[in-house]
């Protein structure tokens, strides 16, 4: 059985990954599952998704804790404990990052000696790379570590599951993901399909009896205010919003009050400023804004 998991954050086509790639098993005969994780979270929030797939019936259920590969779209991700990458890595479990680093310092760096594939953010890559393509890029680079899936393979799962879209956004599509796949030509079929855990070898749950404590006991102790502050969700970005001042009218009652997160404040003027440590790039600025006088940048280009 194969175990993938998808890592990313909202917005990159975690969701859409994992369904090409299960439909891509799916068509050379598999049993699949794929499934996306996340909460409330929008555009920004670390998310996965994962494919189980198996010619025999798969019989596990839920998040894969075990899994033969991990796919990472962005790097920052990766020693994030609260986006769970290495949750469940062993010695045998390949890493796919999207990186500018190579497969020895991501080794060095998480101090293991697991396979390491790259698939490259830098010079060549980063031209040829555009944020919104990372998700079927992944998938296509994922689907040549197996050995199990063809390119055509591929080029047909990707079609049936972008059938929505436009032919020419679908061939888009299809150019990124087969540079992905041609990159991994070197390291194709690193990833091995590996029994399914037998039921017999569940560990039995170690449960933990919680007995009734009254409320005063059992209430959550906060012990000071604004502790969301601490929290720097600007690390989520990956468009950020710029406002563009020959077209703001300062009509600054619009934009700050429809920011989800309190990221913008008015100055004595009644000029809006985007707080970019808390800024997640939700975008709802963008889109509620009447003069489309807030633009979104690519992260990377944005100033700091
Ligand atoms: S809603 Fe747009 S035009 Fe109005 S203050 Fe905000 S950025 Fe400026
Ligand atoms: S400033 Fe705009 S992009 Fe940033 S969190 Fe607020 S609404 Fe979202």
């Amino acid at each position: 059985m194969y175990r993938i998991r998808f890592h990313g954050r909202g917005g990159q086509g975690m969701k859409t990954a994992s369904r090409i790639l299960g439909t891509a098993f799916f068509r050379e005969g598999y049993e699949v599952q794929d499934a996306p994780r996340y909460g409330a979270e929008r555009r920004g929030a670390p998310i996965f998704a994962y494919v189980r797939a198996s010619h025999n019936k798969i019989f596990e259920r839920g998040v894969i804790r075990n899994p033969n590969l991990v796919v990472v779209t962005d790097e920052t991700l990766v020693t994030m404990p609260a986006a769970g990458v290495m949750q469940g890595v062993n010695t045998t479990t390949v890493l796919l990052i999207h990186s500018r680093l190579t497969s020895r310092e991501w080794q060095d760096r998480l101090r293991l000696s697991n396979p390491v594939c790259i698939l490259p953010l830098g010079e060549e890559g980063e031209a040829f790379m555009a944020w919104h393509f990372i998700g079927v890029m992944c998938a296509a680079a994922a689907a040549r570590l197996t050995g199990a899936l063809s390119r055509e393979t591929f080029d047909l799962a990707l079609g049936e599951e972008l059938s929505g879209l436009t032919t020419s956004v679908i061939e888009e599509n299809l150019v990124h993901a087969r540079w992905a796949y041609d990159q991994m030509q070197n390291v194709q079929g690193c990833v091995h399909s590996i029994s399914p855990i037998p039921a017999s070898s569940y560990m039995k749950p170690d449960w933990i009896d919680l007995s009734f404590e009254d409320a005063k006991t059992s209430t959550p102790a906060i012990h000071r205010e604004l502790t969301s502050e601490d929290v720097k969700t600007g690390l989520w970005r990956t468009m950020r919003p710029v406002i563009n001042r020959d077209h703001c009218k300062s009509c600054y009652w619009i934009c700050s009050t429809y920011c989800p997160d309190g990221a913008i404040r008015v100055d004595g003027d009644g000029r809006p400023h985007i707080d970019y440590v808390h800024c997640k790039g939700c975008l709802v600025c963008a889109k509620q804004c009447p003069n489309n006088a807030i633009e979104a940048v690519p992260e990377k280009e944005g100033d700091v």
